[in-house]
């Protein structure tokens, strides 16, 4: 049995800010430890491979897949992302407050495979202000743009299957309220 208790999954569509709040959170708590997922998304300028992401091609991920080496994982927007399974099992096992910043789909996985993990919503102020978020990134054209839009609506669905919700008004209050959840002051 692992220290599932200390496992939150952040979720919420693209552009709510969940990296922002992720980043400030751990800039102020070093010690809770965050998840690097792998990808086949291309970096976006300023990523590093290992620091955001670890950033593989189609293959590498199928062999990830196939050695059951993830948590979970999906497709999203056309790229697949995944969480490595050993370390966050070693961060839990050494009782370290440990986060996911992953998708719907993805959290529904770790929802069926570890029931005590909690899953917290980031949810948008408005709809305008996630459109507004989402194209003032000016880091994706207007077709992925698009595709993130159609799976926001999705996601904003399903913000009832989450043990809470949190809006992403400021920044401070969303990080401090993560805090409270995790017991890190
Ligand atoms: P982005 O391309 O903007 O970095 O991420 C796109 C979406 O993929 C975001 O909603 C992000 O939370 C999600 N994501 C990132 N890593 C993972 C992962 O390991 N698994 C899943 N299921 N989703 C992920």
């Amino acid at each position: 049995m692992h220290g599932t208790r200390r496992l939150i999954v952040l979720s919420g569509p693209s552009g709510v800010g969940k990296s922002t709040v992720v980043a400030d959170l751990r800039r102020r708590h070093p010690e809770v430890w965050l998840s690097v997922s792998a990808t086949t998304r291309r970096p976006r300028p300023g990523e590093t491979d290992g620091v955001e992401y670890h950033f593989t091609d189609g293959d590498q991920f199928d062999k990830l897949v196939a050695s059951d080496e993830l948590l979970e994982w999906a497709e999203f927007a056309g790229n697949r992302y995944g969480t490595p399974r050993q370390p966050v099992l070693e961060r839990l096992d050494a009782d370290v407050p440990t986060l996911l910043e992953i998708d719907l789909q993805g959290a529904r996985q770790v929802r069926q495979a570890m029931p005590e993990a909690r899953l917290v919503f980031l949810a948008p102020p408005s709809w305008d202000e996630l459109v507004r978020r989402l194209v003032g990134r000016g880091t994706e054209s207007p077709e992925v743009i698009e595709r993130r839009l159609a799976a926001a609506k999705v996601e904003l669905a399903a913000e009832s299957e989450f043990d809470m919700t949190l809006v992403n008004t400021s920044v401070e209050d969303v990080v401090r309220e993560l805090l409270a959840l995790m017991n890190v002051s």
